[in-house]
């Protein structure tokens, strides 16, 4: 792709209300834009970025056997009245009418629609089990939209609902859907932790969170530092004001606060931040029995469908992906999320020559699939230090520099990260970003 051809309004302006590196680079690197509190457009970058997660969620899922389906975003509030939880939503549910004054909601989640699905469709034990998901817009309406699209009102997510004809056979899906999970955010490039959970308004008998180790995170979780256990401190601490209180406290704060209990492997358990990306539940029957959907089982007897349900934030993974990984002046995307790979930057690019080296280093690179951007802007503004500057704070993860070297046949790699830089042979740039990649 051609920077020139690329809408990427890249601006030095904060928005006011942006604290968090994340917030502020995506806006600022022309990633997305704010509409009203908490709605939030993709721009061509941000699209990118997302769609890349998207895909790495659904390989994952598709492997691991699930269906990708695609529900209505409006949905009937009759269903939110039948499984009784119009009232446990309260005013996070948005409700709208109709012409004809029928109430409707816009979805905060699934479940209910998702068990009209398969209600009646899936008749015997013998179709069992079933795996279903979307990764489709859901809207809540937060007391507090903030932190750009971290804790949006409208954003992405995938939802997933299974259905089982045994408690046994349910637990055996949670359990590959956590693997699954650590797979996608291991993908991602992603520093994460899982933890025990509450299960909140969702319900259901255990449930687990995905966290994205970050000093920003909103919640506070307990870890050991030797083995796999991991506890949101809301399980912990019953009172919801402790939670509160401990979860306004900023990283710093929290590793002054010795935890003195030990990890049931002697391990030193201690304090993080993270960002919930991800959370899943052992359901059981509540809603299945609630809005009556049955299969019949080896006696031909009708039973309450197992179930259990899967959420991935997947709008929030862009920004996590930032707050985990950023410097002073801009992002740093792994390189599973990054929009491109390389920025191929022309120094000025109304220089013939170095278009043209430019462009051919660009063509090499796209045809050893990797992808790829050149910065062939040659306006006014679109100095070498412009384009470096947009380099960081859009971070890519690699630049390749043409520029004053070119007479002696060489060019420079920046890596965004390390801004380490190195002279490569114009015929060698390929070769080494493939090394680099690998
Ligand atoms: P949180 O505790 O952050 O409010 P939640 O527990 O209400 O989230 P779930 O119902 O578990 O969220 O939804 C599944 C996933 O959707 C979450 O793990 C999170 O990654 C994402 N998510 C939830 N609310 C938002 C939001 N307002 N904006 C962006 N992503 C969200
Ligand atoms: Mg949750």
């Amino acid at each position: 792709m051609r920077f020139s051809r690329l809408f990427i309004p890249t601006t030095k302006e904060n928005p006011s209300d942006a604290v968090l590196p994340s917030h502020q680079f995506l806006v600022r690197g022309g990633f997305v834009n704010q509409e009203g509190a908490g709605l939030y457009n993709f721009m061509p970058l941000g699209k990118i970025v997302l769609d890349k997660i998207r895909t790495i969620v659904k390989e994952e899922l598709d492997n691991a056997g699930c269906n990708e389906v695609q529900l209505s975003f409006v949905t009937p509030m009759s269903l939110w009245d039948r499984s009784g939880r119009a009232e446990d939503m309260g005013k996070e549910m948005l409700r709208i009418q109709d012409r004809h004054q029928n109430d409707f909601v816009l979805s905060p989640t699934n479940e209910e629609a998702m068990v009209e699905m398969v209600k009646n469709r899936v008749k015997s034990y013998k179709d069992l089990p079933v795996n279903l998901y979307q990764i489709n817009t859901k809207f809540r309406d937060e007391a507090r939209p903030r932190y750009g699209i971290l804790r949006g009102r409208e954003f992405l997510m995938k939802d997933g609902y299974s259905f089982h004809a045994s408690k046994e056979d349910m637990v055996r899906e949670f359990d590959l859907m956590e693997q699954t999970y650590k797979k996608i955010f291991t993908r991602l490039g992603l520093d994460f932790r899982v933890v025990n959970a509450d299960s909140g308004a969702i319900g259901g008998t255990g449930s687990k969170e995905f966290h994205v180790l970050a000093d920003s995170g909103e919640d506070t979780i307990i870890v050991c530092q030797d083995c796999d256990y991991g506890d949101n401190i809301e399980i912990i601490y019953f009172d919801e004001e402790e939670v509160f209180k401990v979860n306004e406290l900023t990283y710093e704060q929290l590793q002054t606060t010795e935890v003195t209990r030990k990890c049931g492997c002697g391990g030193k358990l201690s304090f993080k931040k993270g960002i919930e990306v991800g959370h899943i539940f052992q359901l059981g029957d509540k809603y299945s029995s609630a809005l009556e959907a049955h299969f019949s089982d080896e006696n031909g007897k009708p039973k309450p469908f197992e179930m259990a349900t899967f959420g991935i934030g997947v709008s929030r993974l862009v920004a996590s992906v930032i707050e985990q990984n950023h410097d002073e002046v801009g992002c740093i995307w792994t390189k599973s999320t990054a929009p491109y790979l390389v920025d191929v930057i022309v120094s000025n690019a109304k220089k013939e020559d170095e278009l043209e080296v430019g462009m051919k280093i660009y063509e090499n690179l796209k045809n050893a699939g990797i992808s790829t951007i050149i910065d062939d802007r040659n306006g006014k503004k679109d100095t070498y230090g412009f384009k470096m500057g947009d380099f960081k704070l859009i971070g890519f993860p690699y630049a390749v520099v043409v520029g004053k070297q070119l007479k002696d046949g060489l060019v420079e790699i920046i890596d965004r990260k390390t801004l380490e830089k190195q002279e490569v042979e114009i015929d060698k740039v390929t070769q080494t970003l493939v090394e680099l990649n690998s």
